[in-house]
């Protein structure tokens, strides 16, 4: 029998023996009033019991009792003993967590909606100089590069901002905000100094040995005029010879020029001044013109848009100048190259368009690395470093605009530069 039917019997047969003595005696009603207040009396006092166990915690062992209010009591405990378990469960997760954290050499620290600090692991606090009284502290007010403020302001985190160490300068951090939960962002730091070491040390290679290379390559070059010019045309052998040699050292003075360029790119300060678009592509098509032969017949400029950007002048000449030598030399001699400023909704655009080659699908993401040239069976070798685009690449990047190549082998390229309209300037 269920202790619920147990507690309903026993009422009744209360109830029961009341009404009987109470008809026996002619005095049921105050006796009916005896039993309800008894049972409101031990209702009371159980409640009262259990209100004082619940009160003390509803600790180990809960007080001696029969009926529903034992399984009351039972069920609690249980609930409780359940809670219990699983809150020591998840204090030994949380613990475990947090080790694993501490032990990272990455530094991790949780913020909060408003830049607080809410939690920061070991290597936090050794890389950012943080101490355990910083919690809660604004983040802003402790790493104080204006780099950073800006990039935790900027709300867009795709890519790492790099910063020294604030404890020691010699140690470059690479750190990166993740958002999650509500509001929360996971702030990490690593240690990049070895990479960057390196790659100074790449870039300080590649820079010293184009600049070594400069003079040794101009004298072959003079002596080589020298003997073309005297030279008299009786040896064929000697002619092609001279020829061919003038070819690569001037194809070897393009490299060393491309690559010269390229250190600057990525080592020199950005000087930006308001530069006259419009007329700076006049001046490029005009050279390219006497460059490339009878290029005049196959360039169409149109300057939809006078707009001005800010910028470097000479960079976004060799950025130009290259798309446009690409484009001319890329396709046949008699086709039409198109070159076009205008302006979008969201951006200002140079296009350069031709009708030639184009570029194969798989080539077309890797145009742009260094060195990195399609092989096409052509009709007439052309020439090239293969430096052109990453050169491209690096000045739109400098000028926070983007490249899009959109091209179809044998029918034609299309390389857009799109600026976005923050840089406008008049
Ligand atoms: P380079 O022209 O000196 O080889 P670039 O970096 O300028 O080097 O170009 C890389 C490669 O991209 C070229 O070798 C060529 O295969 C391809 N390319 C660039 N521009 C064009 C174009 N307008 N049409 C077809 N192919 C192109």
């Amino acid at each position: 029998m269920g202790v619920w039917q147990k507690e309903v019997i026993t009422g009744l047969l209360l109830f029961l023996a009341v009404s009987i003595v109470g008809a026996m005696s002619g005095l049921f009603m105050p006796l009916a009033l005896v039993m309800a207040l008894g049972i409101l009396m031990r209702q009371l006092f159980q409640i009262n019991r259990f209100e004082r166990w619940i009160r003390s915690g509803g600790g180990a062992k809960y007080p001696k009792t029969t009926g529903i209010w034992e399984e009351i009591y039972y069920h609690v405990y249980r609930i409780k003993k359940n809670e219990k378990k699983r809150k020591k469960k998840l204090g030994k997760m949380v613990d475990q967590f947090r080790q694993s954290t501490e032990a990272l050499p990455d530094a991790a620290v949780v913020l909060g909606a408003n830049d607080e600090i809410e939690w920061a692991n070991k290597a936090a606090r050794e890389v950012f100089g943080l101490q355990q009284s910083d919690k809660g502290q604004r983040i802003p007010n402790l790493i104080r590069f204006p780099e950073f403020i800006r990039y935790l302001k900027s709300g867009n985190y795709t890519e790492p901002v790099i910063l020294p160490s604030p404890v020691d300068h010699r140690i470059t951090l690479a750190v990166r905000i993740i958002p999650y939960g509500a509001g929360l962002r996971l702030l990490l730091a690593q240690d990049v100094t070895q990479l960057k070491k390196m790659e100074r040390m790449r870039k300080d290679f590649v820079a010293n040995v184009s600049h070594e290379l400069r003079t040794p390559l101009t004298v072959l070059k003079g002596y080589l005029e020298t003997l073309q010019d005297m030279d008299d045309g009786r040896s064929p052998l000697l002619t092609t010879s001279f020829q061919q040699m003038q070819g690569q050292t001037e194809r070897m003075q393009h490299l060393v020029d491309d690559l010269l360029l390229l250190t600057r790119l990525e080592t020199q300060q950005k000087k930006t001044e308001c530069i006259n678009v419009p007329a700076l592509l006049i001046q490029i098509c005009k050279e390219a013109e006497r460059l490339h032969g009878n290029a005049s017949a196959r360039i169409e400029l149109t300057l939809e848009t006078d707009i001005r950007i800010v910028g470097e002048e000479q960079e976004l000449r060799s950025a130009f100048t290259n798309l446009l030598g690409n484009a001319l030399k890329y396709s046949p001699e008699d086709s039409l190259v198109k070159v076009r400023w205008h302006l979008t909704q969201n951006d200002v655009v140079l296009d350069v368009e031709d009708r030639g080659e184009g570029i194969a699908m798989a080539d077309i993401p890797r145009v742009t690395e260094r060195f990195y040239r399609s092989e096409v069976k052509r009709t007439k070798k052309v020439g090239g470093t293969g430096l052109g685009l990453a050169i491209v690449k690096h000045v739109l990047m400098r000028h926070d605009a983007k490249l899009t190549i959109t091209s179809e082998l044998g029918k034609g390229s299309c390389f857009g530069c799109y600026f976005p309209l923050k840089r406008i300037c008049s």
